[in-house]
This record gives structure tokens, sequence and C-alpha cells, in this order.
């Protein structure tokens, strides 16, 4: 395919703008880049936050959102080092996070751990340069003007039908017919689940809570649930999402809206005083973050994987937590490596581990509107946008 090339995203022009189809043009190609007609989106929290301007300094408008992008490769740079997974144009993909792919956690395989895993997520431009591969296009009549706009986010920019992405972002998918099932891997499922899977690993007597029942709190728990961990409870304030959560294998559900005491009092009940052995935290609040962590057991740990704004500061007992040999970790991305892990969640979806088509469900992108306040009222866990 040629470029440039001519075509329409998902821009927010401005902080808390809305997201607008706009024209632009997508310039150039590196050697290191690929280039993806998108056929769906997830939509995540991030995006939202992004829109609203929660990135600060750090990404500059006109932005493109989107960071759960699938769709299929229609140019592939003269230079794509991961031979490993021979890229072809046609290849189906799923698109995750980028990676820098030499720092020393990235030669171990440890994508989620890059030391440049900031600057290249969430600042939307090409390191080190800053340039962009793409431009909103103006025009009144004769006159025609290209304004750069930041398309790499998370190396991807997916809110758009084309989109040139970090090599390190893509993984193909053996299942084409399955892109919209699978495109939101890249980002809220291999968070939750790989938080599970490889970090906690729960043994099946073990106890496990999970604060916040969005796409990433479901992961965890089906995730969670596909260990067969004895009591997984469920906690948030809407009741439809909970009993969803039952349905798919939360063993309890608090909503902390209707109970009178607190809720680490009510997992404490649950789990005959002890607590729970791991905790997650998906919501990023302040508050329940201190929850998770009142509601450990003797030697649990506790893992905050919720983005949080960066000045919030929490109380801690920390002569408890010393003398009972808890553990709080920050995890991104649930510590994947995503050419390994997104295959392994593929697997375990095939084995029926895994039901992610009982929390998503995709809307055309001219309704990206009510896919966003189905997600706010939890009508609907993962909203998908096809282009
Ligand atoms: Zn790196
Ligand atoms: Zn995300």
């Amino acid at each position: 395919m040629q470029l440039p090339l001519e075509t329409e995203a998902l821009v927010v022009h401005t902080p808390g703008g809305p997201f607008e189809m706009t024209p632009i043009v997508i310039q150039n190609l590196r050697p290191d880049e690929i280039l993806v007609e998108m056929k769906y989106s997830g939509i995540c929290h991030t995006d939202l936050w992004l829109q609203s301007g929660g990135a600060g300094p750090l990404v500059k408008f006109p932005v493109i959102p989107g960071h759960e992008g699938a769709g299929i490769i229609r140019a592939v740079g003269s230079a794509i080092t991961r031979d490993s997974q021979s890229l072809r144009v046609g290849d189906a993909v799923l698109l995750s996070f980028a990676a820098c792919g030499s720092c020393v956690p990235c030669r171990e395989d440890q994508f989620s751990r890059c030391t440049e895993f900031t600057p290249l997520n969430l600042t939307g431009v090409r390191r080190p340069d800053g340039s962009s591969p793409a431009a909103v296009l103006l025009s009144d009549g004769s006159h025609r003007t290209e304004t750069p706009v930041r398309a790499q986010f998370f190396g991807q920019s997916s809110f758009s039908r084309y989109s040139v992405v970090h090599e390190h972002c893509v993984v193909k998918c053996p299942y084409p017919e399955d892109l919209a099932l699978y495109a939101p891997m890249g980002c809220g499922y291999q968070t939750g689940a790989g938080t599970i899977l490889n970090i906690m690993k729960p043994r099946p007597e073990q106890t496990v809570a999970v604060f916040g029942a969005g796409s990433v709190g479901f992961a965890a728990i089906m995730a969670a649930a596909a260990l067969s961990t004895k009591q997984i409870v469920a906690i948030d304030i809407v009741g439809q999402k909970l009993a969803l959560a039952r349905e798919l294998g939360a063993t309890h559900a608090i909503n902390t809206a209707e109970i009178s005491g607190g809720v680490v009092e009510e997992i404490r009940n649950l789990t005959g005083g002890k607590g729970v052995d791991f905790a997650i935290d998906t919501t990023g609040v302040a508050s329940v973050v201190e929850q998770m962590l009142d509601c450990l057991a003797y030697g649990g740990t506790a893992a905050s994987i919720g983005a949080t704004p960066r000045e919030a500061k929490i109380t801690v007992d920390v002569g408890a937590f010393f003398a009972e040999k808890k553990t709080w970790i920050g995890v991104a991305e649930g510590d994947s490596h995503p050419p390994k892990f997104i295959p392994e969640l593929i697997n375990l979806h095939k084995q029926g581990k895994f039901p992610i088509e009982s929390i998503s469900k995709v809307y055309p992108v001219a309704d990206l509107e009510r896919a966003i306040s189905d997600m706010k009222d939890g009508t609907v866990i993962k909203p998908i946008i096809r282009f």
C-alpha cells in the first residue's frame, strides 16, 4: 500500500474535547514500523483519561487515542527485526503496548518492564525524535494544511482506520475470524489475567479479592477461576456487574454501595477472619487501595494495577505490614510479554476457561459515544468499536 495515505481517525483536538472523525494523512513508515488497517479496537478507561487531558504535559493535542487495536497488516517496514513472527502483508494481528526492544528487560522478553515504557506508550509520538507518522488534514477550498497529530498512543493509536504502529506492538492472530473478540487482549485482558497468571499464581486452596469489576477486574476473576481458586471475591458498586462476575467465576460479591459496615470487615468475615491471600486494585482510587492492603491475610500480596493519580497518597499500617509479611506491588500490563502471553490467553479462551465473549460487545464506530456510556454505567464491561 502506497504512502502518503489519506484516511480518517477519531481525533481529540483539545483536552476534554469530543472524539471527532477527522480526515488525516498517514505520511510515512519507518523501517521498524508496520501499517495496519484497523478492523476493531477495544475501548479502555485509559483512552478516556487521555481524552480528558489526564496525561497533562506528557501528551500534546490533537491526539488519536486507542490502544486495543486489531486489524490486518497492509505494509511492513524494511527493517522489521522480529523475524520470529515473520510478519507479512495480509496477516491478522492484535496490537499491544510498545516496548523499545533493546533495554535489559526487553532483551529478556519482559516487554512490560521496558525502561522506556512511559515515553513510548503515553506520549503518542515516536522515539527519539518526537515525530509523528500522521497529520490532521484541513482544507478550505484551495488551501490545505497538515497539522501533526499524536498518532502512536501505546505505539498504535488504534482509533483510526489505518495506523502506523511500532513493531513491538504487533502479535500475530492465528484466528482472523476472532479479531473482534481478541482485540482487548493487548491491554485490559492481559492486565487482569497476567497479574493472576504471571505474578500471583494462586493455589486452589487460596483466596483472591478483586476491587473493581471492569474489564481488567473480570479478566483477573476469570483467570483466578481458571486456576480453580477456592474463593474469589468481586467488589464493585454496580449490582449488575457483580451478578455477571458471579456467573463468570467470582464465588462472592460485595456491593460496597449496599453494605452497612466496611468492606474489609466483609472480606474478613468471608475468609474466616483471615483476610485474602491476594488482592488486586483495578480502580486506582486511593481509599480503595487502602482497603486492598487492609484485607490481606498474613503473608498476603496486593497488586495495584489501575492507574492512580500521581499525587495520590495513602496511609499504611507499617507495623502490621512488616509483622504480617505482606507485599504490595505495582504491575503494568499484567507483567506480560505480549508475543508470548497473548497466545497463551487465546489458548485459555479456546479451552473455554476465559469466557470473554460474555463481557464484550461490538459497536459500529459511529456509535462510539453509546459504547462509552454503556461502559460507564456498567451495561457493557468491554465495548469494542468496529471500523
Ligand atoms: Zn525496553
Ligand atoms: Zn488500557
